[in-house]
């Protein structure tokens, strides 16, 4: 006896192609984002319908599943928000664009792809410390040559260093003298953010159907 299937081959989603592969998460073609830049592994495409961020090609629905598993704890799986204010506003900038990010998550990707193992969010909560330091961290990036510096520098984040010395002297000063001055604007930020649901940073619970 054979469990063998024949492969059915799904046409794609009219705009979708080579240029455009399908979203891991809603099968809706990506669209080109960021460009590659040191610390990350391609260029950044995202989707407009769920708003799943991709680092260099898609892969499996499997694959983006293990990622946001990997992201959870004792108080459910956390992510960095890419529909958040602070991502909106960050662009190649934000904060959560780590080294080892593969796929950038949204509530709505999440709830996608773990629909696809029976799974519904059970609950989300806007987590304001992190938020608030991602979106301080995504502020600070728009003046400094690296990326990530302060937040690295805490112990906090993984930092990718300007390649140059005094670029490295730059941004350690940048982050210091400019650390109060984007703590003022990241506050009210964060804080319409969380309010409206488009927070940094997201603790999400899953529950199966
Ligand atoms: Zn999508």
């Amino acid at each position: 006896m054979s469990n063998a299937q024949p492969t059915h081959v799904v046409p794609l989603e009219a705009g979708a192609g080579p240029e455009n592969p399908p979203c891991p998460a809603c099968g809706e073609p990506l669209f080109g984002w960021l460009p590659s830049r040191p610390g990350l592994s391609g260029p950044v495409s995202r989707c407009e319908s769920c708003g799943l961020g991709v680092v260099a090609a898609p892969g499996e629905p499997e694959e983006a599943l293990r990622e946001l598993d990997r992201r959870g704890g004792e108080g459910g799986v956390r992510i960095a928000n890419r529909a958040s204010f602070a991502a909106s506003l960050g662009n190649a900038g934000w904060a959560g664009l780590e080294p080892d990010s593969r796929y950038l998550f949204t509530l709505e990707a999440v709830r996608r792809l773990v629909a696809r193992r029976d799974q519904v969010v059970k609950s989300r909560r806007w987590a304001p410390a992190a938020g608030l330091a991602a979106t301080w961290q995504t502020l600070l990036n728009s003046v400094t040559f690296g990326h990530d510096v302060a937040l690295g520098a805490l112990g906090r984040g993984r930092a990718t260093k300007a390649p140059e010395a005094w670029q490295r002297r730059i941004d350690a000063l940048a982050s210091i003298v400019l650390a109060i001055p984007a703590l003022a604007i990241a506050i009210p930020v964060e804080l319409a953010g969380g309010l409206v649901g488009r927070g940094a940073v997201l603790t999400l619970r899953f529950e199966l159907l």
